[in-house]
């Protein structure tokens, strides 16, 4: 695997350090792959990505979404998606409840890949929303993964997008 450098505050991971919840959080992410349409982009890269909830009354629940093309020019990542899923199904007084996004990815020819996904500037956009309505800030944690969830860095918003923007 390509050496990854780190930015500071983060970390590598593997699966064995996630938390019960969050390694199923993973697995399901893992195994929604399979979810990933892509027939415009030739390189096709499957995305998926998922995100816990965890609520004070020890119940949670897992949403996970994978990226979705629609034209040559009009996708959705995946990241996209979940959050899209998250805002649908969940109350916005809930949204603080959220524990951490979770996202892996394969390649094209459905092999593992080298190199963890992290999100585009697009989603970094997105999920800086998100955080933001979820109470997180900048510390919201993300976990990117390679496919086989042996390597993986757990990063926050604030270090994929510093100085998020203020909504007026
Ligand atoms: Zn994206």
């Amino acid at each position: 695997m390509a050496q990854l450098e780190l930015c500071p505050g983060e970390t590598m991971v593997s699966y064995a350090d996630l938390a019960p919840r969050e390694r199923e959080t993973a697995d399901l992410t893992k195994a929604n792959l399979v979810k990933s349409y892509h027939p415009f982009s030739k390189s096709g890269h499957f995305v998926s990505a998922g995100v816990l909830v965890e609520r004070p009354d020890g119940t949670y629940q897992i949403f996970v979404a994978a990226n979705n093309e629609v034209g040559p020019t009009l996708f959705s990542c995946a990241e996209q998606g979940v959050i899209r899923e998250v805002s649908n199904h969940i109350q916005e007084e809930e949204l603080g409840n959220i524990s951490c996004m979770i996202l892996v990815d394969q390649d094209g020819s459905g092999r593992a890949t080298n190199k963890p996904p992290f999100p585009c500037p697009t989603c970094r956009g997105w999920i800086a929303g998100l955080a933001k309505r979820a109470s997180w800030g900048e510390h919201l944690p993300i976990y990117v993964f390679r496919t086989d969830l042996e390597v993986g860095v757990k990063t926050t918003i604030g270090v994929l997008l510093p100085h998020m923007m203020d909504f007026p």
